[in-house]
């Protein structure tokens, strides 16, 4: 299958050559989706996905026998991994951590069934500055889709008071996540006391709507403004990974002015999306990276 990897990319990135195994093992039963289509999906994204999950320590979701069967979260490194995902030695931490810089290391995840990629919020060249901020917007079930989508406008409001940018993706799976782009400046330490207060003063000034703390009681009918994803070594769902769920969906990034009653949390997936981007004047996380700015004090 060499070669073929990227043939229907509207501008095909260099094919990757590392070879799967089994192209025709089954990932999503329900929605027919192979290794190998998964391996397609990931070549023809890949542009955009990279800077995303390229050289910053990976958390997995890996499904050997697909989404039906058992799962496991894996944040290091293991015996036998394809030469194309890398070890990192965490300069904290004791066991070596999973990276990848290259397709060729995607397809490899591909290759070791990875359906969900979790990255850090920072990378290999600051490990102690995070270039991100994620607030996980995490809907407790029967909560309005209107309502979430007003939590994340808040997030916005409150992160450009900031004197930062506010991106919004869907998670793939019940919420939205919206994710402001740093300079790494702050430490881990000052960003999550910054996104815990968020986080708190939403709640404080709308009890009834939202919630910072993660105890299940205290959740019904409202949704969590999870800051949790903003500590060391905390990992968010990658823009543009999928979701080991029924469907395929992803996590899309999407413009703010798409957010509204027709684009759910599951509205892409790995069948659409690639048409989607295709067809789009503009990538709506365009000049992402650009827009960071430190978080100041
Ligand atoms: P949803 O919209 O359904 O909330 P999500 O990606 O925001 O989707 P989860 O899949 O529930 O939420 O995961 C929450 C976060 O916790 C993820 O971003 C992930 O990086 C991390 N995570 C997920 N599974 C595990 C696990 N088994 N152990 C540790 N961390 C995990
Ligand atoms: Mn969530
Ligand atoms: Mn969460």
């Amino acid at each position: 299958r060499e070669g073929e990897v990227a043939e229907a990319a509207p501008k095909p990135p260099a094919p990757a050559r590392v070879k799967l195994t089994h192209p025709d093992r089954i990932y999503w039963p329900e929605a027919g989706i192979t290794k190998e289509g998964l391996a397609d999906y990931y070549s023809q994204v890949w542009r955009k996905m990279a800077p995303f999950v390229v050289n910053r320590p990976l958390a997995l979701l890996r499904c050997p026998e697909g989404i039906g069967g058992q799962r496991f979260f894996q944040k290091h490194i293991w015996k036998g991994a394809s030469r194309h995902i890398r070890q990192v030695e965490d300069p904290k931490g004791k066991d070596a951590l999973i990276c990848i810089d290259s397709l060729d290391g995607m397809i490899g995840l591909v290759q070791s069934a990875a359906l969900e990629i979790h990255p850090w919020g920072s990378t290999l060249e600051d490990w102690e500055r995070p270039d991100m901020i994620t607030m996980d917007l995490d809907p407790d079930d029967g909560v309005d889709w209107a309502r979430v989508i007003a939590a994340a406008e808040e997030v916005r409001a409150r992160l450009e008071a900031a004197g930062l940018a506010a991106f919004v993706k869907t998670s793939g799976g019940k919420g939205l996540h919206v994710v402001a782009p740093l300079v790494p400046e702050a430490a881990w330490p000052a960003v999550k006391a910054f996104a815990k207060g968020m986080a708190q003063s939403m709640a404080a000034d709308s009890p009834g709507d939202y919630v910072a703390s993660l105890a299940k009681a205290k959740r019904k009918g409202k949704i969590l403004i999870d800051y949790l994803r903003n500590q060391r070594g905390a990992t968010a769902v990658a823009a543009y990974s999928t979701r080991a769920r029924p469907g395929a969906a992803v996590s899309a990034p999407l413009a703010w002015e798409e957010l509204g009653p027709e684009v759910g949390p599951t509205r892409f997936t790995l069948a659409n999306l690639p048409a989607r981007l295709a067809a789009m004047e503009q990538d709506p996380w365009e000049g992402f990276r650009k827009a960071a700015r430190p978080l100041r004090g």
